[in-house]
């Protein structure tokens, strides 16, 4: 079969010939209709420090995909071939405290398709049943290849009581422009939306972002003033890494406010603690998604009307993967599809 496979401890990506997986008895067995490149994706291809220290080579890449079921082990009776599937992306170990106690988000020893086992940037990937999501009927594939990263974006926006708030969203990656999105899906008042690019500010607007504000040139104060916040936004996404944007949600919280922090800042941030202590603010650190809880609401906020769809930005047939990763690389893309349909 093809698939894209991190061939040498080298900078890019290779499409190569590569055997078939064989599911086992837990196993399904998928043919891959449509993949999307993520953060995760860049940084292997980049091969960084993170990527140099973390993928054994050679391995088939990717991990945002969905597909059909063409087989299924010997175990498996709660799927069929026919139905249309995405996959969590951490294959978690079932027997640490945690994943016992049904916390399967937070388990001590998970393993990541895609990282360090073979992904879904092929045409056929294997995964444990206890992996597979079942897609309602009629989804878009292209939205429903967005689950993982729609995902990160509704576990960390749904940290928080939402109707009725005002949200602040640092970084308008695709990850904070779904997460407004889903902030407006779930009765949000003012959702302000900040970057240091202004074409991804235009496509949160798109999204549902009531407000966007390119920090580099506008102040967040004078932007509370306009909108009437004298008491600082009650919930805080920080969806960007950055260690301003960081700074910039503990200064504009209200007093009790609860920042969900999802974007993994490169280098230790310093922060005003004594706003942290004497705003009792929450600081939450959020990783992945919820088995399957993120995964039941993503489905049934999907059916009741919330359209991620404009985060698409390329759409591109498998073969052409180097003009996605090249426009993921220039800024240029948000989201990139790739279509493995013969
Ligand atoms: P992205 O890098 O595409 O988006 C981040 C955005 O932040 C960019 O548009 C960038 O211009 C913007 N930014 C930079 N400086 C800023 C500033 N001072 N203020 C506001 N915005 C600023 O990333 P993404 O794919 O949307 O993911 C968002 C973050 O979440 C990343 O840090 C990623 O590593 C992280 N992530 C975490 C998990 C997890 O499980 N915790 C999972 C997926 C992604
Ligand atoms: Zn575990």
């Amino acid at each position: 079969m093809r698939a894209l496979v991190k061939k040498e401890a080298a900078k890019g990506l290779w499409l190569e010939d590569v055997p078939q997986p064989e599911p086992g008895i837990n196993d399904v067995l998928i043919k891959v209709r449509r993949t999307a490149i993520c953060g995760t994706d860049m940084h292997i291809y980049n091969w960084d420090d993170w990527a140099q220290r973390t993928i054994p080579v050679p391995m088939v890449v990717g991990h945002e995909f969905v597909g059909e079921i063409v087989d299924v082990g010997s175990n498996v009776n709660d799927f069929k071939p026919g139905q249309i599937v995405s996959g969590e992306g951490h294959v978690v170990c079932g027997r640490c405290r945690n994943c016992m106690a049904g916390r399967r988000h937070l388990c001590n020893d998970n393993s990541g398709i895609g990282v360090d086992r073979p992904g879904a940037f092929a045409e056929y990937l294997t995964l444990p049943m206890s992996n597979v999501w079942e897609h309602a009927p009629g989804i878009d594939l292209d939205v429903a290849a967005l689950f993982d990263p729609l995902g990160n974006a509704v576990h960390t926006a749904l940290q928080f009581d939402l109707l009725g708030e005002d949200v602040l969203i640092t970084g308008a990656g695709p990850i904070g422009s779904m997460a407004a999105a889903v902030c407006r899906h779930a009765g949000a008042r003012h959702i302000v939306i900040t970057d240091v690019i202004d074409e991804r500010l235009a496509l949160a607007a798109k999204l549902g972002a009531t407000r966007t504000v390119n920090v580099a040139n506008e102040s967040l104060v004078d932007v509370q003033e306009e909108l009437g916040m004298r008491e600082g936004f009650d919930v805080g996404l920080e969806m960007s890494g950055n260690p301003q944007a960081l700074n910039d949600q503990i200064s504009h919280l209200c007093h009790g406010g609860k920042i969900a922090m999802l974007g993994i800042p490169s280098e230790n941030t310093a922060i005003d603690w004594s706003r942290v202590i004497f705003n009792m603010l929450t600081l939450k650190g959020i990783y992945g998604r919820e088995m399957y809880e993120t995964w039941y609401k993503m489905s049934v906020m999907i059916q009741t009307g919330l359209d991620i769809s404009p985060v698409i930005t390329h759409r591109m047939p498998y073969s052409d993967y180097e003009t996605g990763f090249a426009a993921m690389n220039d800024g240029s893309a948000s989201k990139v599809v790739l279509n493995w349909d013969d």
